[in-house]
């Protein structure tokens, strides 16, 4: 279908976007388009102006290491974070997540800002931030991923806000994502993921099993009292609240978060 007529502003500045987004009427952001688009084509989003921060690349686009954080610009796609050598170094499970976003197409336009910020609990980008206490910096403020994300595709982002940074601690040690899909490229129908820290804990979270991702401190304080990989694991499907859909029942999704975290555990390197 073809969109709902709609205004159209390139930003030159993000306080200029800042600025637009404050106007009268539903102005969104257009990063990738991926999510949007579709939305707009479908007429599921009607948004009477759209303001393009592409333009913005240069300052929104970036992947740096600053001491021991990893500092993601969140107009940077994900393919270039797939493919970063300062991503592989520092924290390589998230080059590791991109690599799992959609198909090249999506990796190619997508951006990590764009996932975020749309919020679906299928977006995998979000487990890690939630994982790792990541802090998501836009234009006014500094919000812990915790505080960020309030429930299905509902952020906490006020009209006239725009995430500029995503900002992880760097870790390397052993690490796992998987994914559990129905085809290759799919979103995940639930997915796992785990990091070992410098410190000998661990982190997990889980994907697409929740209105939102979510991190299992439950799993994470077992394995800290000692618990194996696959005693732990029972623990993942504490805290969620899967729905039961085409993709399989709640019961089945419950499984498949404690099956996948015992893997990522035990697959981890
Ligand atoms: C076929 C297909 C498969 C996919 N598979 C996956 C997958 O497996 N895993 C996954 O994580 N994602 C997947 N995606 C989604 C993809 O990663 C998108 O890139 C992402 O959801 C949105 O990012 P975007 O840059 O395209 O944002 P857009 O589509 O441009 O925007 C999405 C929303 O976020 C807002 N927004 C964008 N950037 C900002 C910003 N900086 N500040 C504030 N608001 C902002 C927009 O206003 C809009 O509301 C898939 C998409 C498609 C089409």
């Amino acid at each position: 279908m073809i969109p709902a007529a709609f205004a159209y502003q390139r930003a030159k500045s993000v306080d200029e976007a800042a600025r637009a987004l404050g106007q009268t009427g539903d102005v969104k952001v257009l990063a990738g388009g991926q999510s949007l688009i579709p939305l707009m084509r479908l007429r599921l989003a009607q948004p009477t102006t759209i303001v393009d921060i592409n333009p913005l690349a240069s300052d929104l686009g970036y992947i740096r290491r600053d001491n021991g954080t990893l500092r993601v610009g969140a107009l940077t796609r994900h393919f270039q974070i797939q493919q970063s050598d300062e991503v592989k170094r520092s924290l390589p499970l998230l080059a590791e997540i991109a690599n799992e976003v959609g198909d090249e197409q999506v990796r190619s336009m997508g951006t990590i800002g764009g996932v975020l910020a749309h919020a679906d609990p299928a977006g995998d980008y979000g487990t890690l931030a939630l994982m790792l206490d990541a802090t998501i910096t836009t234009n006014r403020r500094s919000l812990a991923a915790r505080d960020f994300f309030k429930g299905l595709f509902t952020t906490a982002l006020a009209s006239d806000e725009l995430i500029v940074e995503i900002s992880f601690p760097a870790v390397s040690g052993p690490h796992k994502y998987i994914k559990f899909r129905r085809r290759l490229y799919d979103w995940a129908v639930v997915a796992a993921g785990a990091q070992k820290m410098e410190d000998g804990g661990w982190r997990v979270g889980i994907t697409n099993a929740a209105p939102t991702s979510v991190r299992a401190s439950g799993v994470e304080q077992a394995l800290a009292s000692g618990a194996s990989a696959a005693d732990a694991a029972k623990r993942a499907s504490q805290g969620l609240d899967p729905t039961s859909d085409l993709r399989g029942s709640a019961e089945y999704k419950r499984h498949l978060a404690e099956v996948l975290t015992q893997r990522a555990l035990e697959g981890a390197q």
